[in-house]
């Protein structure tokens, strides 16, 4: 099976480009985040602090998480009913943020990754795929981009889908999401030492489906379609 781990910070375009790329070469696209976003709406929903350890990890004994494909989309279950739709928002974000710093989350989620990659060509995306998950994947791209230019995409992508939000938040959350996410002990977002950089912040989405697809074509040309 090819595997092509693609991880950066919060706003990189790691999903849309992902899906697009994926669909292009017929492989299965898998975000990661959703899973953590999962664990993160299920403890708001049942007003527990994302950061604290000990409720957090207490709850996970009484939660299944698990991905589903429906058409070709990926599908998030939580306890068997699809939250796919639900999970989008600011508050979900900074709540997965603060749940994926725990180290029993991150072992809670760790096999399905492992297990969907065992069964199909994919492309999955997050911090910890080619650092953590993934090791041995024969892709490898670490994509990212300006902040500010992160921070606009997200705040374009929150206005499209109507969710009400302000410019000068959503950087801040970017912000502090790159901040957690790459300063945490477990699993930092870091660039795997073997991992293609691919900055985005001078590219258009089709210029950078374009850089991703070309590191995929170098590394596994003979793989694809
Ligand atoms: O990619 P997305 O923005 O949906 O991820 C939500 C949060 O989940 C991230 O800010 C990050 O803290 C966490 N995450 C992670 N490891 C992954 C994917 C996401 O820690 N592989």
């Amino acid at each position: 099976m090819y595997a092509v781990a693609i991880d950066g910070p919060a706003g990189a375009g790691k999903s849309t480009i992902s899906r697009a790329v994926a669909q292009k070469i017929g492989f299965l696209y898998v975000d990661t985040g959703a899973l953590y976003r999962a664990v993160a709406y299920d403890m708001l929903e049942n007003e527990i602090d994302p950061a604290d350890i000990s409720a957090v990890c207490e709850r996970l004994g009484s939660i299944t998480v698990r991905f589903g494909y429906e058409n070709g989309e990926q599908q998030i279950y939580l306890n068997g009913n699809n939250i796919t739709g639900k999970i989008r928002t600011p508050q979900i974000s900074a709540a997965a943020s603060a749940v994926s710093a725990i180290r029993e989350v991150r072992q809670f989620l760790f096999a399905q990754q492992q297990d969907i990659a065992r069964e199909n060509h994919i492309i999955m995306d997050g911090r910890d795929i080619g650092t953590v998950v993934l090791p041995n994947a024969q892709v490898k791209i670490y994509l990212t981009a300006a902040v500010e230019e992160r921070a606009r995409r997200r705040f374009a992508e929150l206005q499209e889908k109507g969710i009400p939000a302000d410019f000068n938040e959503v950087l801040a959350d970017v912000k502090t999401r790159d901040e957690n996410d790459m300063n945490r002990p477990v699993a930092p977002l870091r660039r795997a030492p073997d991992a293609v950089l691919v900055d985005t912040s001078c590219l258009d989405f089709d210029q950078s489906v374009q850089a991703v697809l070309s590191v995929i074509k170098e590394k596994i040309g003979q793989g694809i379609k």
